[in-house]
């Protein structure tokens, strides 16, 4: 176990110690190199349910993260978190008794990975115990809130990042590079289509106490935060229509398609769509002066595909969760930083064109954004 965990370690650290911007992208061959003996971010994971377990098992080949503790509701997922991952009693908590975390030296930062409607509250606490966070999106159910948090972690000097995997993730990074240097031209139109058929009726996403909301907060906000990093502006108005086809389903509050579009002052627009019942949806299409850029699927768990006027992008597929984890400790521990940012203040930005999409909604009028 151990020498595998040194090599997944040497893999990582090779790679990812790379910047994983513009052309200085790893190949496949530069994974076994360099051993890693830096700084480690010790992590504690609050909230052990299914993108908390993704995010561990990913953290296991991390270099610069590791996982030391959690904070759980569940005592059963505790004790079983505990022997999986050699986690000792003295960093496990609760919901009631966290805070007392403010007196643990042994834990450096808390992932936030629990419903949307408790990330507020978790975070000013962990912010007032001391700690660096890292909150799951949406980073809160509305720009108040978020206002909120970056001032609780200003105040408490602490880093507050936001879990934006695609970020990091290579190819999407590279049309980024692409629009940014000039190779794309002038962008005119980006389409950002996110969404899939939601199951289970009583689950706490389709529960507007605990999701604030439906499907534009959990998988429309990629279109939103897509729109931004692909187009490289930040919007200045939104316009969005609802379609409800089952209310018994999707009850008020809890949107079901949202169709979206921003406007952004170089002349680009968006047209996006947010949806829990229409499935295979998880395509952005930029199209510019110049040429195009495509990625299909382009916010799953990957491999992320993409192609653009030059061709396909081929880049190796790392876990996005083993990325994101290995940049945001350098953020945390060594002030690095990301090409598309991923603080508190990035968060904020798609909360605030959240609010505008939902009073669009209800007014039937265009909302100008200052973002
Ligand atoms: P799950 O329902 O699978 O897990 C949430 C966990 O939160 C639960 O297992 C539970 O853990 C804890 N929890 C605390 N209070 C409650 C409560 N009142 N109701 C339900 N659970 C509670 O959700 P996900 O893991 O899928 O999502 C969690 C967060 O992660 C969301 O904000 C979501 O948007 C985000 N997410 C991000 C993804 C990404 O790709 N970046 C992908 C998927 C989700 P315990 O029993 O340990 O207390």
């Amino acid at each position: 176990m151990d020498s595998r965990r040194n090599f997944l370690q040497k893999i990582s650290a090779s790679v990812l110690t790379l910047s994983i911007s513009g052309n200085a992208i790893a190949s496949a061959k530069d994974f076994f190199n360099q051993p890693y003996e830096g700084p480690v971010l010790r992590v504690a994971i609050m909230g052990l349910g299914s993108y908390g377990t993704r995010v561990a098992d990913a953290m296991q080949a991390c270099a610069k993260a590791k996982l030391v503790g959690v904070i759980s509701g569940t005592p059963a997922k505790i004790k079983n978190w505990q022997s999986k991952y050699n986690i000792p009693a003295s960093n496990c908590y609760n919901y009631e008794n966290f805070d007392l975390i403010k007196d643990n030296s042994e834990i450096d930062a808390v992932y936030v990975i629990t419903p949307n409607a408790l990330h507020h509250d978790q975070v000013i606490r962990l912010a007032k115990a001391g700690k660096h966070v890292i909150c799951e999106k949406p980073m809160a159910l509305n720009a108040k809130e978020g206002q909120e948090m970056i001032d609780a972690c200003k105040k408490a000097n602490v880093k507050l990042l936001v879990g934006y995997r695609m970020h990091f993730e290579p190819k999407t990074l590279e049309v980024i590079r692409m629009r940014k240097e000039g190779e794309l031209g002038k962008v005119m139109f980006f389409q950002g289509l996110c969404g899939f058929k939601i199951g289970d009726p009583t689950q706490w996403r389709l529960n507007k106490q605990l999701a604030g909301g439906g499907s534009l907060m959990d998988i429309g906000i990629y279109a939103i935060n897509g729109a931004r990093y692909m187009v490289g502006e930040e919007p200045v108005w939104v316009t969005a229509q609802e379609a409800k086809t089952n209310p018994e389903k999707f009850k008020e509050g809890v949107d079901e398609t949202i169709q979206f579009q921003l406007g952004f002052p170089g002349g680009a627009v968006a047209s996006c769509l947010s949806s829990y019942n229409i499935s295979n949806l998880d395509r952005f299409f930029l199209t510019a002066e110049k040429g195009f850029a495509e990625l299909l699927p382009s916010t799953g768990y990957g491999p992320i595909k993409g192609r653009t006027n030059k061709g396909e992008l081929n880049y190796t597929h790392i876990t996005h969760q083993t990325v994101q984890m290995e940049k945001m400790a350098g953020i945390i521990l060594s002030g690095e930083t990301a090409l598309v940012p991923v603080d508190g203040e990035e968060g904020l930005k798609d909360l605030k064109i959240i609010d505008g999409i939902y009073l669009a909604l209800k007014t039937g009028k265009k909302v100008n954004l200052k973002l």
